[in-house]
């Protein structure tokens, strides 16, 4: 469910909002209002994913991007089918064991893993895929 603004999606999720672990804040769009008010897309389901994989892991994650809106997306160089214009996360690795991170997401049903050096891309594309990031080979 896309929301225009974080305002609009507080107001609706509000009352709804059961990941104790992850705020709107931390979701929506990051071009600080060059392109959208804080945009937002809400996926239900990738947000039980995103709490099962904090559970599993015990450890605070930094997300480092989420959704982007699409010129905010184009502007940092993200592809243009990229599933961050829906929903999608990098986590960043300071502080993490990769390798126990990447397979606690494969655990709780991400299917689309991006290994970078510094973080890990994860989203719940219906064709499963994994990838390397420009460094990131030889790290994973
Ligand atoms: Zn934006």
């Amino acid at each position: 469910m896309y929301f225009r603004s974080d305002q609009e999606a507080r107001r609706v999720l509000a009352t709804t909002w059961h990941w104790p672990n992850f705020s709107l804040s931390e979701l929506v769009c990051r071009c600080a209002g060059r392109f959208c008010e804080r945009s937002y897309w809400h996926d239900p389901l990738f947000l039980d994913r995103l709490q099962a994989l904090r559970t599993a892991i015990g450890k605070p994650l930094r997300l480092t991007s989420a959704h982007r809106c699409s010129l905010w997306n184009a502007a940092i160089g993200g592809g243009a089918h990229s599933q961050h214009k829906r929903m999608a996360v990098d986590i960043s690795l300071n502080g993490h064991d990769r390798h126990q991170v990447l397979s606690a997401a494969k655990q709780v049903g991400f299917t689309g893993f991006g290994l970078a050096k510094s973080f890990l891309h994860l989203d719940a594309r219906a064709a499963p895929a994994m990838w390397y990031y420009p460094g990131g080979r030889g790290l994973w």
